[in-house]
């Protein structure tokens, strides 16, 4: 049967103009999905792949740990196929995003901002609540059906509309589905393809791409990506550097796609831009520089960054 779900994916790839000053930068537009973000895809794919072993049946319920993008695309699914949906996140993340999931019909429940090892944080409590209760944990960061996904439909949809061209990968990671899986794909395809992780100052992942060991732990405010230890779907094998990028710079990239661009993306879209458009300036790639964004404006109206706008004069 037709459903919202058959909406999800086939994104274009856009053209950077403005904002890219003659570079070959490419944008997937994922905020376009009709949950409003990439994990949409993840979502539809999970469900799919538990229903076809068996381990989830109609009426139960999911449970996931989420920054808010995941539980918006498990709610659609959840809607359309009859599960009841529990999203466990962070006190961290926006009001925009713990209202839009308790208008879904879900039910929030916030937990401190603790590292994955704590047993207080968002993915321990929704690892316990699964096992107390019978609910069906969705485990984005380690099930590899978000990576698979990723390598079997993302990437080829990168592919195609590149005509099989590509000279760097660059993008966040947040369970690592996306740069794992396109990565995979994208080296098998292109031996000469880079894959370059664009990390938010503060998260320890950068160090842990370069050296194997991970950075300091501290604090940035860009949402969904970064991490002080890796999820066992990010896969350091396929990556070959790393991006760093402050939150101001994320900002102020995020303001330029939205205001210049009319892209109406998140944070962590202005993350991936700033980072793809260094890579680009570097030269010495075999094809464009493609990115990705993850997520749209509305989840982040009344975050400080974007609320400061309203009383800044534009460009500043
Ligand atoms: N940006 C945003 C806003 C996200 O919510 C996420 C997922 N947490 C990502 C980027 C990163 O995607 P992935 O989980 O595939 O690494």
């Amino acid at each position: 049967m037709v459903s919202v779900l058959d909406t999800i994916g086939g994104t274009p790839l856009l053209p950077l103009t403005r904002v890219a000053g003659g570079l070959d930068v490419r944008v997937k537009c994922e905020h376009m999905n009709p949950g409003g973000s990439i994990k949409d895809r993840i979502a539809q794919a999970i469900v799919d792949d538990a229903e076809r072993r068996g381990v989830l049946r109609s009426g139960m319920t999911l449970v996931e740990a989420t920054a808010g993008n995941t539980g918006v695309g498990l709610a659609l699914v959840a809607a359309v196929r009859g599960y009841r949906l529990c999203c466990v996140m962070p006190e961290k993340m926006s009001l925009d995003k713990r209202a839009a999931l308790a208008a879904l019909g879900a039910e929030v429940i916030i937990t401190a901002n603790a590292p994955p090892s704590s047993p207080q944080s968002f993915r321990a409590v929704a690892a316990r609540l699964a096992a107390e209760r019978g609910w069906f944990c969705t485990d984005q960061f380690a099930n590899p059906a978000n990576v698979r996904v990723h390598e079997e439909v993302t990437a080829a949809e990168i592919l195609t509309q590149t005509g099989g061209r590509v000279g760097a990968f660059v993008v966040g990671a947040g369970t690592g589905g996306t740069i794992t899986g396109v990565g995979r794909r994208l080296k098998a395809a292109l031996p000469n393809v880079r894959i370059l992780l664009a990390d938010p100052e503060g998260s320890a992942l950068a160090d842990w791409v370069e050296t194997g060991r991970l950075g300091v732990d501290g604090s940035y405010a860009v949402e969904g990506i970064g991490a002080s230890e890796p999820p066992a779907n990010l896969d350091r094998s396929v990556i070959d550097g790393a991006v760093r990028v402050s939150d101001a710079d994320s900002f102020a990239m995020a303001r330029r796609l939205i205001q210049e661009e009319g892209l109406l993306v998140g944070g962590s879209a202005g993350t991936n831009v700033a980072a793809a458009l260094r890579v680009a300036a570097q030269g010495g790639l075999d094809g464009p520089v493609v990115t990705v964004l993850p997520d749209g404006w509305d989840r982040y109206r009344t975050t400080p960054w974007m609320r400061a706008w309203a009383t800044e004069p534009s460009g500043s």
